[in-house]
């Protein structure tokens, strides 16, 4: 095996010396180990759904996740670390004492903590266009999940959003393959940093492979999009979906995870064909495969057919994750041990999925280091982070509209604040933060548009705010925020894209008080707003910006000329859905790549 090809190429001069090394600790150590216990390293369970924590031992399971929300009774830095060197306790006391590895859905910063560092969503990474900066948001985001233990994200999400009515479509940088890939070699870069084994490293996952972004609307879960068909030739899937994984496989991506959708009504997570042949034997994948949360459990046939044709076709470790209302991790691990012994599977693919497991943690220094390192946790949530965030945050706003009025002076006589979601970091940040969905308010500690804005302007200027655009008369200017509200997978997937109601009452009321009007996004895509964009005199979408609002106030009062463009083709109307760069006359409201400077 060789290892050199899972770990960023040139920065690593240790790969070689070491490949003979890792083989034979771990080919000594699958040699010790029983069925049962490479069944338990196969198996993945969330935190909030273990009966007992002593079921870690008793089952030999080989990973935890924590999937969205799934937090610690009390959610601060040093009780995650305090929750993960628990469970590592567990699995050391193992009789052959084989770490843990725990993953997280880290993807726009560690965003389950409290008190962590929000960064914009992928959609407006994509807008900056700048690996530099995406390396470097993946590397602060690493810092501060290595600091409360965790080993693992779930991320880069390097999905190519083709429909836009799809709820995910934030978590993708880009419709465009070429920006997903220039993108997502980066950001495995700052994640994993020179070599997995450094203490602040933490493993990437590609993700959700392959296609999650192309199905067609009318075939996903309740009729709608997402968990779809993707329903393309091989030579287009392998044209608009791959890019993102060479270069992530190029940067050293350790694991990928399979995705829900099916291609041509063949589920992914049973594919032998895209797991096997193309990604593990073309493109010599070497780290492992994971499956998405429950994911095997829809393909064809009962559980004990679901478990032994995803791992025949190349699944390594299985996401179960134990809930509930689903399939326990006792009933997964009896029924693969059940599949071997009547040798559905095979004893050799076993050995390969634990062998390709056991690989990543020793190269990351799990055996040597299982715990976590708590000299890091004044990082998270620290100034330098959040600096680096609030230049993300200027660099995904993209200028959309002016007359002449942006920048705003910073004496301006009296500023307008107004919309719903002006003074709202839970709009800001988007789903995936906190919860799994996601949530309005004062979820974790930032800085609204509101707050960052009352920051910017002299002592002399008056700033007023009203949430429903009501008592702007008089005003110099004022700034409008309207968008969506938080929503993630799943929940996200609307057929329409008009403006929320409120949103729309609100620009009404200042557009009949004669007040000229900056109007800031908060959305995780384009919305509708062809009837409404002539009454405004500036227009800034800045995406899901993360608690960091003071990187668009960077932009309205002129400290940075804006430089972010569209990742997105922005529709005119409904009726155009789906839209992209690649639709047949393609009349966008604003192109793909638009964007204006100072
Ligand atoms: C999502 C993944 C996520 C996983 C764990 C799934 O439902 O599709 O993106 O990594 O859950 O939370
Ligand atoms: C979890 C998510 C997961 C989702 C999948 C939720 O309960 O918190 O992380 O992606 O279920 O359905």
């Amino acid at each position: 095996m060789v290892i050199t090809s899972f770990v960023s190429q040139g920065c690593n001069g240790k790969n070689n010396e070491n490949s003979s090394e890792v083989d034979a600790f771990v080919e000594n150590l699958i040699s010790e180990m029983t069925l049962e216990e490479k069944i338990g390293q196969m198996t993945q369970v969330d935190q909030r759904y273990l009966n007992d924590p002593d079921d870690i031992r008793k089952y030999f399971l080989g990973s935890l996740l924590s999937g969205g929300g799934s937090t610690p009774p009390e959610n601060n830095p040093p009780a995650w670390a305090e929750m993960y060197d628990g469970y590592q306790q567990n699995a050391l006391s193992t009789r052959l004492q084989i770490p843990l590895i725990y993953g997280i859905d880290a993807v726009h910063g560690h965003n389950n903590v409290l008190g962590a560092t929000i960064f914009p969503h992928n959609i407006g990474l994509g807008c900056t266009n700048n690996p530099d900066l995406v390396r470097e948001v993946a590397r602060a985001t690493a810092v501060e999940v290595a600091a409360t233990g965790i080993d693992w994200t779930f991320a880069p999400c390097v999905a190519v959003p083709q429909d836009i009515r799809w709820g995910r479509t934030y978590e993708g940088f880009s419709e465009d393959p070429d920006i997903v890939a220039e993108l997502s070699g980066a950001s495995v870069e700052g994640f994993q940093s020179s070599s997995l084994g450094n203490s602040s490293s933490i493993l990437a996952c590609a993700k959700h492979y392959i296609g999650d972004g192309g199905t067609t609307w009318g075939t996903g879960l309740d009729d709608k999009i997402d968990r779809g068909d993707t329903q393309l030739s091989e030579a287009e899937l392998r044209e608009i979906h791959l890019p993102g994984y060479l270069t992530a496989l190029e940067a050293g991506v350790g694991s990928v995870m399979a995705s829900f959708n099916s291609w041509n009504d063949e589920k992914l997570h049973g594919h032998r064909y895209l797991l096997t042949d193309l990604l593990k034997n073309e493109l010599s994948f070497k780290g492992f495969v994971v499956s998405d949360w429950a994911g095997i459990d829809d393909i064809p046939g009962d559980y004990k057919n679901d478990i032994a044709n995803s791992i025949n076709a190349g699944m390594d470790m299985v996401m179960v994750p134990g809930m509930p209302e689903g399939h326990s991790y006792v009933e997964f691990q009896q029924l693969l041990k059940e599949a071997v012994e009547e040798e559905l599977v095979a004893q050799e693919r076993i050995d390969d999925a634990v062998k390709r497991i056991l690989t990543i943690k020793y190269e990351m220094g799990l055996f040597d280091k299982p715990f976590s390192d708590r000299s890091l946790l004044s990082q998270v949530g620290s100034e330098e982070h959040r600096e680096i965030a609030r230049q993300a945050v200027r660099e995904s706003s993209v200028l959309l509209k002016n007359d002449e009025l942006l920048p705003l002076s910073k004496n301006i006589v009296r500023v307008h604040v107004s919309g719903k979601r002006a003074n709202d970091v839970g709009a800001q940040c988007g789903g995936w933060t906190i919860s799994w969905q996601g949530d309005n308010g004062d979820i974790t500690p930032g800085t609204t548009v509101l707050r960052a804005i009352q920051n910017s302007v002299s002592s002399s200027t008056e700033v007023t705010y009203s949430m429903d655009g009501s008592n702007s008369e008089g005003a110099t200017a004022a700034v409008v925020v309207i968008g969506e509200d938080p929503y993630a997978e799943m929940q996200g997937d609307k057929e329409t894209l008009d403006l929320d109601p409120d949103d729309i009452a609100a620009l009404q009321r200042i557009n009949s008080a004669g007040v000229p009007m900056v109007v800031v996004m908060l959305s995780g895509r384009p919305l509708i707003i062809d009837d409404y964009i002539k009454d405004w005199s500036g227009f800034i979408a800045a995406w899901l910006p993360g608690t960091e609002a003071a990187g668009i106030t960077d932009i309205i009062f002129g400290d940075y000329s804006p430089t972010g463009k569209l990742s997105y083709s922005w529709p005119k109307k409904t009726s155009q859905l789906p839209f992209n760069s690649r639709t047949e006359n393609y009349d966008p409201l604003l192109p793909l790549g638009f964007g204006l400077s100072y």
